[in-house]
């Protein structure tokens, strides 16, 4: 077995104890391995190890690799910051977006989404804990803005994305995934058909499991350690 190989099966894992200590089936929850800075051969181990679930945070990059791993069954999630000027790349060759944090940005990826693909998969980023990285809707404005995108023709409104500024404990962690899973409750009760709620990565997704995440994304724990200057997680 291959290091990353290996290194996935740990994550499995993690994710089946998770699940098993919050009394949750394990299929509750998909694993999306982040393989951003990562060549395209990880990926290529990762898919051999029964990986299809792909994150990328920086849409150039993650278009190159799209392209270059076309020959497999890949799904691509873009989960880093969609600017105006990168939306029609990101409707154009990913599966899902993560991120959409404005009504502009869902609009445009709607408007530019290419007719032969089906709708694209979209969470609406959410600052749960008004944190440093600035990305995301506050809280109070999710509401209205999931019930405008649940309206957009080639966009299916999936759920809703959070990445917080890290806690310094399994309760510190829990306790901030903890409203965000009744932020996502909220949004059900109030009409919304949404079933993704994407939180936890490496360092916390025990206590996003916990709480109630649907979608983990880890990138370290599959793929190793990141050169630090090109790879915040908020860059
Ligand atoms: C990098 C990144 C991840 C993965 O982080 P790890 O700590 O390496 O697991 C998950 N989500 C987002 C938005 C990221 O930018």
């Amino acid at each position: 077995m291959t290091t990353i190989s290996n290194n996935l099966q740990r994550v499995r894992e993690r994710i089946e104890a998770a699940c098993a200590g919050a009394n949750r089936p394990v299929n509750e929850v998909t694993l999306l391995a982040v393989s951003k800075t990562f060549v395209p051969d990880a990926v290529r181990e990762a898919f051999a190890a029964g990986q299809t679930a792909f994150g990328e945070n920086y849409i150039q990059e993650g278009v190159e690799k799209i392209g270059l791993l076309r020959d497999l069954p890949l799904q691509w999630h873009c989960i880093g910051p969609i600017q105006s000027n990168k939306t029609r790349l990101v409707a154009a060759h990913f599966d899902w977006a993560h991120t959409v944090d404005r009504l502009k940005i869902a609009q445009r990826l709607s408007e530019q989404r290419p007719e032969g693909l089906p709708p694209l998969q979209v969470c609406i980023q959410v600052n749960i804990d008004g944190g440093g990285t600035k990305s995301g809707v506050d809280p109070k404005e999710a509401l209205a803005l999931a019930r405008e995108v649940a309206q957009l023709p080639r966009l299916a409104l999936r759920g809703l994305m959070t990445l917080p500024e890290p806690a310094a404990d399994f309760a510190a962690q829990k306790a901030v995934h903890a409203r965000a899973r009744a932020l996502f409750d909220e949004l059900k009760a109030a009409g919304l058909a949404i079933d993704t709620l994407s939180m936890g990565m490496t360092a916390d997704l025990e206590a996003a499991i916990a709480a109630g995440s649907t979608l983990v994304r880890v990138g370290t724990a599959i793929f190793g350690g990141r050169a630090t200057s090109s790879a915040s997680p908020a860059a």
